[in-house]
């Protein structure tokens, strides 16, 4: 079990127990909006507010805990901050599955950065698209 206490004392937060409970739900889930984060921990902690939880969201993506991922014409979802990976997102269910990490693509990224003298921090690659389940909904 990841320690998440350690995680956020060492990105500079405070480790709260809500803040434990919300690592703690995400990593389960391994993406989730922030209403599916409240939904989650208002469970075990019921006087949370909506605003502390989405504060709260917001702080961790700031320090590097989660990392926020976008979802055309849908909420964002949020992740654990993980290794490098490609997600596969569904517009349709909003469903965001991880792949690994492509070797092509990052020399692609590395080469492409170094001739534009461009100094990467972070990257993110995201594909849009509708997942098998959604297409054979759609086609029924
Ligand atoms: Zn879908
Ligand atoms: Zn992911």
């Amino acid at each position: 079990m990841t320690d998440y206490a350690t995680l956020l004392k060492e990105s500079g937060l405070k480790a709260t127990f809500q803040r434990m409970n919300m690592l703690e739900n995400i990593a389960r889930h391994g993406h989730m909006s922030n209403d599916e984060i409240y939904e989650e921990v208002v469970k075990s902690h019921p006087s949370l507010s909506l605003a502390t939880v989405y504060k709260n969201i917001i702080l961790m993506v700031d320090n590097g805990v989660l990392v926020e991922v976008p979802i055309e014409g849908k909420k964002s979802k949020y992740e654990l901050i993980k290794d490098d990976h490609i997600h596969l997102v569904c517009t349709e269910c909003g469903e965001v599955e991880d792949k690994p990490h492509n070797e092509n693509a990052d020399a692609l990224f590395t080469s492409m950065t170094k001739k534009e003298n461009f100094s990467l921090s972070k990257q993110q690659i995201n594909l849009y698209g509708i997942c098998a389940s959604c297409q054979i909904q759609e086609a029924s």
